[in-house]
C-alpha cells in the first residue's frame, strides 16, 4: 500500500492527502532511507564526555573490562559460605575486613567452613564465600576484637553478590551506535573510561517563514502586521531534536523572492518552511516547489491542526547541490499547526539526519477530566493540561481560539490525541496524550 502511495506521489505536486498513520509511515520510511544512505565521512566529530550528553553516538561504546571487574558485594555485612547457615543462629569466626577498593593481596584468601569476613558494599567478595549476609542479621559476639559473629538469617548461594562480568563482559557493546546519550549512557561511558566520544555532527536545518504580514521580532509591527514567531518555535524544537537551526528569515508571498530563499534553504540538510501551503491565492510554496521539480510524498494529512502539511524532496532547483536532493517540509503557518506538525512529521526525519536510530511515536494515557465533543474525520491533537500525581494522571483541554492561539498552547503541557472516528469522549475515559513540554 505504502509503496503504491510513494510511487504515485513521486510524479508531481498532486493533491495527496493521507491519514495520519499513513503519512507518519511515509515519513518513517524516508527516515529509514536517510539512515541507510548515511556514511561516516565528514559527518562525525570527537567531543568530551560531558559535551556528549544529548548527542548521537557514532561509534559503539565497548566494555574495556568485565563489569563488575570482580565479584562485588551489594551489601554491608559478612561474606559467608551459605551452607554454614543451615542451622540458625550460627556462630562464625571473623577472619578479616574487606573495604570497597581493598587490594587483592589484603583480602582473605579462600574463606573456609565456619569462617566469615566483614565486607562493605562495593568490596570484592573473597574466594570461598558464596553469599553475603546483611549486617542487620548479625551481632558481633566479641565486642572488642570482633572475632566472632552470630548470624540470625540464612542466605541462598549467590545472594547479595554480583558475579564478575555479570553486567557485561570485556569487549561487549555497552552503548549501540546511533544511541542518544542520555544520563545513564553518559554514566556508562564514564565507567568504561571514555573521556572522548565520536558523535554525529548536528545537521543544519534551514527555517523559512513565509507571509507578507510577517515582521521579525526586532521590528515594530504595523497595525495589520504580526511578528514571526514560527521561526523561533521551530528553532527551539530543532535544538531539542539535536539539529542546528539556521534562520533564513521571512519570505514574501511572491514567487521570485520565495524561490530564491527556498533555493538557499535547500543547501542545508533539511528545509522547514512555514505558511503558504493552504488554499489561498497567495499560498505559493507548493507551486514554487513544483516549478523547481520537487518530488512530493504527500500534500496533506487528515489531522487537526495541521491538515495542509507538505512533505517532499527537492534538488533540481538548486545548482549548488549537484543532484543531491534535500528533504523539505511545508508546515502550515498557524503557530500551533507548525508546532504539532514538526513533532509528528518533521522530527523523525530530523532525528534520522542526526544519526539517531528510529523511534516509534508513543503516547501516554490519562483520564479525561471534562467531556470533549468534536467532529469526526480528522485525527486531532488538541492543546491540553496534564495534571495529577503518582498513578493518577488527568488531562483536560485548554480553552483556545483555534490553531493560531499560541498563548493557550503556552499554558498547555501536552496534546490530547483524539481518533478520527470519535465524536464524544466522556469524562473519566482514558485518552492518549502526546507531551509537548520538552
Ligand atoms: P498561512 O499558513 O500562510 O495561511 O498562515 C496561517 C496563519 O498563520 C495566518 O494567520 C498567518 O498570519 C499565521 N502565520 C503564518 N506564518 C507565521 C509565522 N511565521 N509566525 C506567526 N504567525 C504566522
Ligand atoms: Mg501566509
Amino acid at each position: 500500500m505504502l509503496c503504491r502511495i510513494i510511487a504515485f506521489m513521486s510524479v508531481a505536486a498532486v493533491n495527496v492527502v493521507l491519514s495520519f498513520e499513513d503519512a507518519r509511515r511515509v515519513v518513517e520510511g524516508q527516515a529509514e532511507l536517510i539512515r541507510a544512505s548515511q556514511v561516516g565521512e565528514g559527518r562525525t566529530e570527537s567531543v568530551e564526555l560531558l559535551a556528549a550528553a544529548g548527542r548521537i553516538l557514532f561509534e559503539p561504546v565497548l566494555a574495556d573490562r568485565d563489569i563488575p571487574p570482580f565479584a562485588r558485594s551489594t551489601r554491608d555485612g559478612y561474606a559467608v559460605r551459605s551452607a554454614d547457615l543451615s542451622r540458625l543462629p550460627a556462630t562464625l569466626a571473623v577472619i578479616g575486613e574487606i573495604r570497597a577498593g581493598e587490594q587483592f593481596d589484603k583480602i582473605p584468601n579462600n574463606l573456609g567452613s565456619g569462617q566469615a569476613a566483614s565486607i562493605m558494599t562495593g568490596a570484592p567478595v573473597p574466594t570461598g564465600a558464596d553469599a553475603v549476609v546483611m549486617v542487620e542479621y548479625s551481632s558481633q559476639l566479641d565486642a572488642k576484637s570482633g572475632a566472632r559473629v552470630e548470624i540470625r538469617r540464612g542466605v541462598d548461594a549467590g545472594e547479595n553478590i554480583v558475579p564478575r562480568g555479570a553486567e557485561a563482559r570485556a569487549g561487549a557493546c555497552l552503548i549501540e551506535r546511533r544511541a542518544r546519550m542520555n544520563a545513564a549512557a553518559v554514566a556508562l561511558a564514564a565507567s568504561a573510561g571514555k573521556a572522548q566520544l565520536q558523535v554525529y555532527k548536528r545537521p543544519r536545518v534551514a527555517v523559512l517563514s513565509t507571509g507578507d504580514e510577517l515582521v521579525d521580532v526586532e521590528t515594530t509591527p504595523g497595525p495589520t502586521q504580526i511578528r514571526n514567531s514560527n521561526s523561533y518555535s521551530l528553532a527551539a524544537q530543532i535544538l531539542s531534536a539535536g539539529g542546528e537551526p539556521v534562520l533564513l528569515g521571512v519570505a514574501p508571498d511572491e514567487s521570485q523572492g520565495l524561490r530564491r530563499l527556498i533555493d538557499d534553504g535547500l543547501k542545508a540538510d533539511l528545509l522547514l518552511m512555514t505558511g503558504g501551503v493552504s488554499m489561498g491565492r497567495y499560498d505559493l510554496v507548493e507551486q514554487v516547489l513544483t516549478e523547481m521539480s520537487a518530488e512530493f510524498f504527500f500534500t496533506g494529512a487528515k489531522i487537526q491542526p495541521g491538515r495542509p502539511i507538505v512533505f517532499g524532496k527537492c534538488g533540481a532547483g538548486s545548482q549548488s547541490r549537484a543532484g543531491r536532493a534535500t528533504y523539505f517540509f511545508g508546515l502550515p503557518g498557524n503557530p500551533v499547526s507548525t508546532m504539532v506538525t514538526f513533532e509528528i512529521f518533521a522530527r523523525p526525519v530530523l532525528e534520522a539526519l542526526t544519526g539517531q536510530s528510529a523511534r516509534k511515536l508513543q503516547f501516554l494515557h490519562a483520564r479525561l477530566k471534562r467531556e470533549i465533543s468534536v467532529k469526526t474525520g480528522l485525527k486531532r491533537f488538541l492543546p491540553a493540561i496534564l495534571s495529577g500525581e503518582f498513578e493518577d494522571s488527568q488531562v483536560e483541554l485548554v480553552a483556545w481560539q483555534g490553531s493560531g492561539d499560541i498563548a493557550a498552547t503556552a499554558r498547555a503541557n501536552c496534546y490530547i490525541v483524539i481518533p478520527e472516528d470519535r465524536e464524544r469522549i466522556a469524562a473519566g475515559e482514558w485518552v492518549a496524550v502526546m507531551r509537548s513540554d520538552w
